[in-house]
Formats: structure tokens, sequence, C-alpha cells
């Protein structure tokens, strides 16, 4: 019987080793405060927005919601981010994804500043991510899969691991933090020939293609730890990953569902990023 990675252990680990940091910021007369900038009313963008104010409501960091309409151009939306890089009561910026087709998404990521870019999204954060300093955060989705395997005990160093799915949000940096960590990473994407093969040939699999039940009992072995990053609608109309767990759960060592696996985790590192962005900015 294979073990099921649930995420909220480990959110709550997380959760727990902020709550002294926060206590010490707002003795020194600092709240962490999130600004989340939103454009229109995109169902993915709403999900994440209520999983990170949850996280953050649970954390004790203060928010800032920026709306603005579908219809906003990439001036307006640079204005507002304007606003909030200076703002020095405002630690973190979220810009939730996706973005109105006319905005120039290269020039708003590249306006954010750095150290408030606590979801990874800017060229330096990537960079740090890549190189292992400098200034910024890595990808918050990335972070938590590194989080999930950590707190299973799961080894990473020598460990064989395959990742579906190249995207420089999820799959690229975290081939290079968990190349970081001394496993051996094969990075698959949708021209990837022998797909199933090379990734039943892993000790880790995790899949972030964004394809409901792509990952079957031929991509799995007993053994096998398997991260399903993936959010995807099911034709039922709910929420599954990328893995058709029913068939995969029992053959595999471990798997994390979804929801309730790797998604939980994200938002709760969205959080520490914040704190740790505040702790920067206050020199604490
Ligand atoms: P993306 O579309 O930018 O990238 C998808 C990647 O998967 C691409 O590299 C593509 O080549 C690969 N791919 C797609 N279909 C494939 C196939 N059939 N075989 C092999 N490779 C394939 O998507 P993204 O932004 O990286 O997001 C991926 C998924 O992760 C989505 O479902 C998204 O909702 C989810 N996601 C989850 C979290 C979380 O916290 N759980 C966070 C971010 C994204």
């Amino acid at each position: 019987m294979s073990e099921i990675l649930w995420g909220a252990p480990v959110a709550q680990a997380i959760r727990e080793s902020l709550t002294e940091r926060v206590a010490s910021l707002q003795s020194a007369g600092c709240t962490p405060c999130l600004a989340l900038l939103r454009c229109g009313e995109d169902p993915g963008a709403l999900f994440y927005e209520r999983s990170a104010t949850k996280a953050c409501d649970k954390v004790g960091i203060r928010l800032k919601s920026i709306r603005l309409p579908w219809t906003t151009g990439t001036a307006e939306l640079l204005r507002e981010l304007e606003r909030v890089n200076n703002d020095p009561d405002v630690h973190g910026i979220l810009v939730l994804r996706p973005l109105p087709r006319r905005i120039d998404t290269e020039r708003v990521f590249g306006a954010l500043r750095p150290e408030k870019d606590v979801d990874g999204i800017t060229v330096p954060s990537l960079a740090r991510t890549f190189v292992g300093r400098g200034t910024g955060f890595a990808p918050c989705t990335a972070e938590a899969c590194l989080a999930m395997l950590d707190h299973y005990g799961i080894r990473l160093e020598g460990a064989n691991v395959a990742i579906i799915g190249r995207s420089l949000i999820v799959g690229r940096p975290l081939s290079m933090l968990l190349s970081a960590r001394d496993a051996t990473v094969t990075l698959c994407h949708s021209k990837t020939r022998a797909l199933p093969a090379i990734c039943r040939g892993a000790d880790i699999l995790v899949s972030t293609a964004g394809r409901a039940a792509l990952v079957d009992e031929r991509f799995v072995h007993s053994g096998q730890i398997i991260l399903d990053v993936g959010v995807n609608e099911s034709f039922d109309g709910k929420i599954c990953g990328d893995v058709a767990f029913d068939a995969v759960s029992p053959l595999v060592r471990g798997i994390s569902p979804v929801p309730g696996g790797v998604g939980t985790v994200t938002t709760m590192l969205l959080a520490r990023h914040v704190v740790e962005a505040a702790e920067a900015q206050a020199q604490l």
C-alpha cells in the first residue's frame, strides 16, 4: 500500500517555523505585507489568490489587494506596480496570472523589484535559483516540491528524478534545485520520446505538464515516489492532477494527491518568502 504524501503537515511545519519570526518583526514595528495584483476574474487566478490569502492570514501577513479590470493596459498595470514597488510597507508582490493578452508580460515582470518578487518570476530570481546566489526567491511551486520530498524523508542524493514539464515557473527551476541537492535529473517535455519508459526508470517522478491522466500505469513502478503538480479540471468538472490517481496510487511507494498535495505547500512557501523579504527590508 502506498503512502499518501499530504501537503498539510508540510505546510503546518513551515507555518510553525514562521510564528516567532513574524512576532519579532511585529515587535520591531514591521508587519509583513503582501500586495496582490489581479486583472479580471480568471478562476485560476482567483483560486490562487484565495489560497495565498488563507496562508498569509494564518501567519499574520497583511494583504493589500489591487483589483484591476481585464481591460487594463500595460501602462496602467506598470503604474500600479510602481506604487507597490516604492511602498516601504509592502514587502512582497504577487502578480496573478493569467494577465490580459494585451499586457506586455515581460515588461511587467521586468519592472518588479527582485527583493519583492516573492513568487520568483523575475530574471534575477531565476538567476539566483540557477546560480545559487544573488537577490530574489525560487519559484514557490518548485521549492514546494523540494519541501515535500524533505518532509517525507525522501533521499535526493544520487536519486534519479524525472520531471515532466520544463516551464520557467516549475520544471526548469526544480531541475536546478534538485541538481544542487545531488539528484540526477531528466527534464522531459512534450517532444520527449519514450516518455513512459523514462519515467518508469526514475526513483522520483514529478509531473508538471497540466494534462489530466497523463501519468498512468505505464509510467510507474513499485518503490517510486510521485509528486503531482498539475492542476486540471477532469471531465466531471472536479480538480485533478496529471496522474491517474486511482490506477497509479496502489502501484507506487508514495504519491501526492491533487487537491491536498503540493499546492497546499506552495502558498505557505509564498508566505515564508514574504516574511523573509520583510526581514531583509527591515534589516533584521
Ligand atoms: P506550462 O504550460 O507552462 O508548461 C507545461 C510543460 O509541460 C511544458 O514544458 C510542456 O512541454 C510539458 N507538457 C505538456 N504536455 C505534455 C505531454 N503530454 N507530455 C510531456 N510533456 C508535456 O505549464 P506550467 O505553468 O508549468 O503549469 C503546469 C501545471 O502545473 C498546470 O496544471 C498548472 O496549473 C500547475 N501548477 C501547479 C502549481 C501548484 O502549486 N500546485 C503551481 C503552478 C502551476
